[in-house]
C-alpha cells in the first residue's frame, strides 16, 4: 500500500485477520501504520524507484492517498506493475477537473464548472452564476485544502496566481445535505454500495457520518445507483468512495476518492464487512463481503486534534467508560486540527448514536 497513515493503519488490521501481509510505503517509522506493526518501505510516493521497491514481490500494489502523481502511475502501469486501482480510473479521483470532464461527457449530474486561466474568463463564468464562486486546485487537494470561496474578481485572481495550470470553478451551491456512498468493487465486476451516509462538514472537513442517512428512501436508492453506475470504469478496484450533494432536491456529484475513505470508517463495526477488508477482497480479486449495517443507525464522530496541543490519549479512559463508545485512535502526534481519531456509536436511531459518539469525541477533544 502506498502511504501509511490511518487509512493504512486500519487496512493492515484488517489484512492480519484475512493472513495478508500488507507493506506500506511510509516517510517515516512515525506513520501511523507502521507504528501498528504494518512492514515498512521507506521512501517518498514521488520516485518511481520507492514505489518500485515497495512492489518488489507483492501480488498487487494499492493506495491509501490521492497523492501520487498521475504520470508516474502510467509509467508504472505500463511497466507491467500491478496496479489496483489502475491509473485512469485513479485519476478521477486525483484530478478533480478532469472528473467534472469525464463524468458530464457520460451524462452524469455534475456543478457548472470551468477551468479558468484569464480574468476574461473569470468574468465570464461569474456573468453566468454570480459571485461568491468556489475555486478549486484541480489536484493535491484534499480536506477542504485547495478549496475556496472567492467573493469578487480581485481575490480569484489572486488565487489565479498560485495555479499557473488555471484552477476550476464553480457557483457556490446551496447544499442541502453532503452524502457519501461507498462502493466495494473487485476484479471480476462485481460490485457492492454501503447504506448511503450523510457526511456532515465543519470548515470543508468532514466531522460527523450518519447511517443511514436521513433522506427519503427514493433519493438513498438513486444515490446508490448512480455511485455504482458512475464507478463502473475499468481498472475501478477495491473501495470507492463517492461524495455526493444534495441540491434543489437531486444529486449532484462532487469528487470521488479510490481509495478507503473517512465517510466508510463507520462500517468497522457499523457493517458486516468492514470497508477496509472489502478493500482487500476487491484489489486481491476475492469475493465481496456483505455491506448490511450491524444496526438500524450508527454514527461516526471524528476525534481532531485541540487547539491546546493536549493529547486525546490522556482522557481515553473516560471517553471508555461511555456505554456502546467504540474509540480508535490513530497514535499520531496532537497537532491541532489533525484527524487523531474517531468514535462510532451503532443504536436504535440516529439521535441517540449521535448524543453518544458526539460526546465521546467531545471527552477526547478535551470540551467536556
Ligand atoms: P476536498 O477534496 O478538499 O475534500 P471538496 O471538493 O470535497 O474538497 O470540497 C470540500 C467541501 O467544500 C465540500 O465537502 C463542501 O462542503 C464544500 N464545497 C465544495 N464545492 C462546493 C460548491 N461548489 N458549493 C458549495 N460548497 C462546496
Amino acid at each position: 500500500m502506498v502511504g501509511a497513515g490511518q487509512l493504512a493503519r486500519m487496512t493492515h488490521r484488517a489484512a492480519i485477520d484475512l493472513g495478508v501481509e500488507l507493506t506500506v510505503l511510509a516517510g517515516s517509522p512515525q506513520d501511523a501504520a507502521v507504528r501498528a506493526g504494518a512492514r515498512p518501505v521507506f521512501g517518498s510516493s514521488a520516485r518511481a524507484e520507492d514505489l518500485r521497491e515497495l512492489a518488489e514481490g507483492a501480488d498487487v500494489l494499492t493506495f491509501d492517498h490521492e497523492q501520487v502523481p498521475p504520470e508516474l502511475l502510467s509509467e508504472l502501469a505500463a511497466e507491467g506493475l500491478p496496479l489496483r486501482p489502475g491509473p485512469a480510473a485513479k485519476l478521477l479521483a486525483q484530478d478533480k477537473l478532469h472528473a467534472r470532464r469525464e463524468l458530464e461527457a457520460r451524462g452524469f449530474p455534475v456543478p457548472a464548472f470551468t477551468l479558468a486561466t484569464s480574468a476574461a474568463q473569470i468574468d465570464d463564468f461569474a456573468r453566468e452564476h454570480g459571485w461568491p464562486l468556489v475555486a478549486k486546485a484541480p489536484r493535491g487537494g484534499y480536506d477542504g485544502r485547495g478549496v475556496t470561496v472567492v467573493g469578487t474578481p480581485a481575490d480569484a485572481l489572486e488565487l489565479l496566481e498560485d495555479e499557473p495550470g488555471g484552477m476550476l470553478l464553480e457557483p457556490l451551491l446551496p447544499i442541502e445535505r453532503e452524502l457519501a456512498v461507498v462502493v466495494a468493487r473487485s476484479v471480476d465486476g462485481e460490485a457492492r454500495a454501503y447504506p448511503v451516509a450523510e457526511s456532515v462538514q465543519y470548515e470543508a472537513m468532514c466531522r460527523e457520518i450518519l447511517v443511514p442517512a436521513p433522506i427519503t428512501e427514493d433519493l438513498a436508492g438513486q444515490a446508490q445507483e448512480l455511485a455504482l453506475a458512475l464507478t463502473d470504469v475499468p481498472g475501478a478496484v477495491g473501495v470507492i468512495a463517492v461524495e455526493l450533494f444534495v441540491v434543489d432536491g437531486g444529486l449532484v456529484i462532487n469528487e470521488l476518492a479510490l481509495r478507503p475513505h473517512n465517510s466508510g470508517h463507520f462500517t468497522i463495526e457499523g457493517a458486516d464487512t468492514s470497508q477496509f477488508e472489502q478493500h482487500l477482497r476487491g484489489v486481491l480479486g476475492w469475493p465481496l463481503g456483505s455491506t448490511q449495517l450491524t444496526a438500524p443507525a450508527v454514527v461516526m464522530v471524528n476525534v481532531v486534534g485541540p487547539a491546546d496541543g493536549s493529547d486525546p490519549r490522556a482522557r481515553l479512559p473516560r471517553a471508555l467508560a461511555e456505554p456502546g463508545v467504540h474509540v480508535h485512535l490513530y497514535d499520531k502526534a496532537p497537532v491541532p486540527g489533525r484527524k487523531l481519531g474517531h468514535v462510532t456509536v451503532r443504536a436504535d436511531d440516529l439521535q441517540t448514536a449521535k448524543d453518544a459518539a458526539r460526546r465521546a469525541a467531545a471527552i477526547l477533544e478535551g470540551d467536556n
